[in-house]
């Protein structure tokens, strides 16, 4: 891939539409973690510096428009205002706040901006045609601006109109957050250095078929862990009390398991609980021992053991997926260790796709720990799965 990155574009006293993602937790109001506003910074202070007039365009939340009595409590909600601020104090520029998705209030405040300023969108929801990609909405954003960056790693995965639709009517490119982010997943499983280790957990076995297959191809061992553990014991003819388990999901689950052959590692003992609760009463029991009523709700000591002796040596590691349920402390060790084993690693490549699994690595004091946790949860998830990111491939291409 040799996408046009923001460098090979010329930006200077251009109008330049960035879709970013500034889809930051708001509560009553008040951004509770503005991750993903420092996230965009790198291409927006770029932009400034090369003088470049920038527009930037972001979804907030979600908008439901088949419900007309809850559009306009969802769009109060989602009201980009309080994150177009926080940006003003981020950088060192005017930062101007359109509360419109279009017309000429909009189109007035793009006319009047000046070189190394800053106009910030309502958020993209609030237009119906957003979702569905209308490429008359596209194609409006676009009339906006020269040129079209995509920054919003965390909405690659959508073919919504300001992800993709702009693209189509612009010359484009990616912006820093992207590239990083396709340049560290992309060189994980492209061109790993070996030993390549996988380690997938959480939830559902549904969810993470594709990123199991997929990796199951490219990587020298597969481990899994997690909720989703459960169903391949259940295919091996383990009993799993009340752990989480797709019975639909057994047989594909028993076929993995053929494809793989000694690739594939599962956990030998598991924390059980009796309770889905942090105070329940709790052992640990070897995979062929889970006792009725009884749900595993984290890897045991043997399994992390078996585990790290696997990660020994490996020098790409790409991992999604948390080992057991780390929102409750007492079932947070398996997840806990992974990520120092992996911390520990010398000259190793670590990267991690998946919403839970980055939150688990920071939460657990980890942040720095790894060469990238990556910022989009759904959408390196799909790039784990070798799926084509419609954000990523509607950019054109260097000359
Ligand atoms: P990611 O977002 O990293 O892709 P998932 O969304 O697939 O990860 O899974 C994360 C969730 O899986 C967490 O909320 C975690 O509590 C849950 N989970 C992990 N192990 C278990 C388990 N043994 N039983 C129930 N839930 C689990
Ligand atoms: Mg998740």
């Amino acid at each position: 891939m040799a996408k046009q990155t923001i460098r090979d574009l010329d930006v200077t006293d251009k109008k330049v539409l960035v879709r970013v993602d500034f889809n930051v937790p708001l509560k009553d109001g008040v951004i509770t973690d503005d991750n993903r506003i420092n996230a965009a910074l790198p291409t927006i202070n770029y932009l400034l510096e090369h003088q470049a007039k920038v527009i930037l365009m972001s979804h907030l939340g979600k908008v439901n428009h088949k419900d007309p009595e809850k559009v306009e409590s969802d769009k109060a909600k989602n009201n980009m205002a309080p994150v177009a601020k926080r940006l003003g104090e981020l950088v060192d520029a005017k930062v101007t706040f359109v509360n419109e998705t279009r017309g000429a209030n909009l189109e007035n405040a793009v006319a009047a901006l000046n070189s190394g300023e800053i106009l910030v969108l309502q958020n993209t929801r609030y237009e119906p045609g957003e979702s569905k990609n209308d490429p008359e909405l596209a194609k409006y954003w676009a009339s906006l601006a020269d040129v079209f960056v995509s920054d919003a790693f965390g909405s690659v995965h959508r073919a919504h109109a300001s992800t993709v639709g702009v693209a189509n009517y612009l010359d484009s490119a990616v912006g820093f957050l992207v590239e990083k982010e396709i340049q560290n997943l992309g060189d994980a499983l492209d061109k790993p250095d070996r030993p390549f280790v996988a380690i997938l957990g959480g939830a559902k076995v549904s969810d993470k078929i594709g990123v199991i297959q997929n990796l199951l191809k490219k990587a020298d061992k597969v481990i899994i862990g997690g909720g989703m553990a459960y169903t391949f014991m259940k295919a091996k003819g383990y009993e799993v009390g009340t752990s989480l388990l797709e019975e639909d999901k057994v047989e594909l689950a028993r076929e993995t398991m053929e494809q793989g052959k000694d690739k594939l590692i599962l956990p030998v003992d598991n924390v059980i609980a009796d309770a889905f609760a942090e105070d329940a009463n709790h052992k640990v029991v070897s995979s062929d021992a889970i006792e009725a009523g009884w749900m595993g709700l984290d890897i045991g000591p043997k399994t992390i053991e078996l585990f790290k002796k696997e990660l020994e040596g490996a020098k790409t590691v790409v991992w999604n997926g948390p080992m057991g349920v780390f929102e409750m402390e007492a079932f947070a060790h398996g997840t806990f260790e992974v990520c120092k084993a992996l911390s520990e690693l010398e000259d190793a490549k670590t990267i991690i796709g998946g919403g839970d699994s980055a939150a688990a690595a920071i939460q657990l004091g980890f942040k720095d720990k790894f060469t990238h946790i990556s910022t989009g949860g759904g959408a390196s998830m799909e790039y784990l799965e070798g799926k084509v990111l419609p954000g990523i491939a509607a950019i054109n291409e260097k000359e």
